[in-house]
């Protein structure tokens, strides 16, 4: 694997990432995965070591309290921190916290940042992003119905969402709420702090997800908001702006995901490589099996098309672009790769792929769920075709050299 993408320091800081993982993470999963008391302890003594080793929160910059340098940066740390499925957890940078923690950056007010992101960005504190309801279809936020209505000083929002991850045990959410239905379709919503202890929040349970319903930030909440009051100090970003934060959250937070896919797809490429390796069956290795050379051959081809495309939309995104058509053509077509890749991975393996003597089993639980989360692939699809035909309508058509 080429590592001419990235600078120097960056590989440096990456190769310190993987000595942490190596020495402390990968011998821990499977006491993590069990989920009980103990898991959670061990996770708070592997949070503090991150912490004393200065790698903690790399998705945020040091004036919110991270060790982050950029895009591109924490691109190149997570391929190592992808490979396992806790390592974000463990260096404070996981999903939904890190997404909420950077528009908290971005758009917080000076009060918002201490009483929320700092926290959050300590660690201290999780939080929820609540937008996706049961009852409308979260692919069109324009359905969204979730309301919060003026009253004095304050808003008070009535709504019932779903899959709002991590709620089970965070601190505070942030509510995607229809403030003013009449103004035009994408000024409707505003985006609401609100601290999980308000009068009027319910987590009503944690929904299974393939079977798994999770405890604490693994979870997928259904939350009910009734008659939760919150100050007008708690708007996020504006009044009518929550469209435009969800695009500026979900872009980001849409890469974020990528990039740890990468890391969970390069780890099942290697078991699969070394097992097909060892393996013998019919006269020879599984290695010597054509079918199973076409699965090496096309994996390595959609891994490296996939970091190609990765780091291309870092950059973009580095370099202050929103990077729309790139981070959806990326989105969807990672999604695929990491479902196609694990499942490989299993298929050379054999039963064995579907024990817990490889972690293939829990990558693929987790990684079905990617062609659906923040943004299925249709949609995904639908924004690339379409601004592709629209440059094509209005102008020279598309580049991809830009
Ligand atoms: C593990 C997980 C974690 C999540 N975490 C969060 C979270 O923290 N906070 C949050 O708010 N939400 C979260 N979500 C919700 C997620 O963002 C939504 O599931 C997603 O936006 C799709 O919305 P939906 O489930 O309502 O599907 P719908 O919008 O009802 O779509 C159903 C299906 O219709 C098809 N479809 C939709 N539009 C089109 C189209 N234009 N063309 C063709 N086909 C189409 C797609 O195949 C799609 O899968 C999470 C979901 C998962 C699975």
């Amino acid at each position: 694997m080429s590592d001419a993408l990235f600078p120097a320091d960056y590989l440096e800081a990456r190769d310190r990432y993987r000595g942490f993982m190596d020495e402390h993470i990968y011998p821990s999963e499977a006491a993590i995965e069990r989920e009980d008391d103990d898991s959670f302890l061990l996770l708070d003594e592997l949070r503090d070591r991150a912490r004393a080793e200065g790698l903690w929160a790399p998705h945020v910059p040091p004036e919110a309290g991270g060790t982050g340098l950029g895009f591109l940066y924490y691109a190149c740390l997570n391929e190592e921190i992808g490979r396992s499925l806790y390592a974000q957890l463990v260096f404070g940078c996981q999903a939904p916290d890190a997404g909420n923690a950077e528009i908290l950056h971005l758009f917080g007010t000076e009060a918002q940042k201490e009483q929320f992101l700092r926290p959050l960005v300590a660690g201290e504190v999780r939080s929820f992003f609540a937008m996706t309801e049961p009852d409308v279809a979260g692919s069109d936020p324009t359905l969204l119905r979730t309301r919060a209505v003026r009253d004095g000083d304050d808003w008070v929002i009535d709504g019932h969402k779903w899959f709002s991850s991590g709620a089970d045990g965070a601190g505070f959410a942030i509510v995607f709420a229809i403030t003013d239905p009449e103004a035009e379709q994408h000024r409707r919503g505003t985006m609401l702090l609100v601290p999980a202890d308000a009068a009027g929040v319910e987590i009503v349970r944690s929904v299974p997800v393939m079977g798994h319903a999770g405890r604490g930030w693994n979870t997928h909440c259904e939350v009910r908001f009734e008659g939760v009051r919150v100050s007008v100090e708690n708007v996020l970003g504006g009044e009518g702006e929550a469209f435009r934060l969800a695009q500026k959250r979900l872009g980001p937070g849409r890469i974020h995901h990528v990039m740890r896919w990468l890391g969970q797809m390069q780890r099942a490429f290697e078991l699969m490589c070394r097992y097909a390796n060892e393996r013998e069956a019919f006269g020879g290795p599984l290695a010597e099996k054509q079918t199973v050379q076409n699965w090496v051959a096309d994996s390595a081809a959609e891994i490296q098309a996939c970091r190609l495309l990765t780091m291309d939309a870092a950059r973009k995104i580095d370099g202050g672009s929103e990077a729309r058509v790139e981070v959806s053509l990326l989105k969807f077509y990672a999604a695929n790769a990491l479902v196609q890749v694990i499942d490989r991975a299993i298929q050379v393996h054999g039963a064995r792929g579907l024990t817990d003597e490889t972690p293939l089993a829990q990558m693929a639980l987790h990684a079905r769920a990617a062609r659906i989360y923040d943004g299925p692939d249709e949609v995904h699809r639908m924004v690339v075709a379409r601004r592709i035909l629209k440059s094509f309508r209005d102008g020279d058509g598309w580049s991809f050299a830009d």
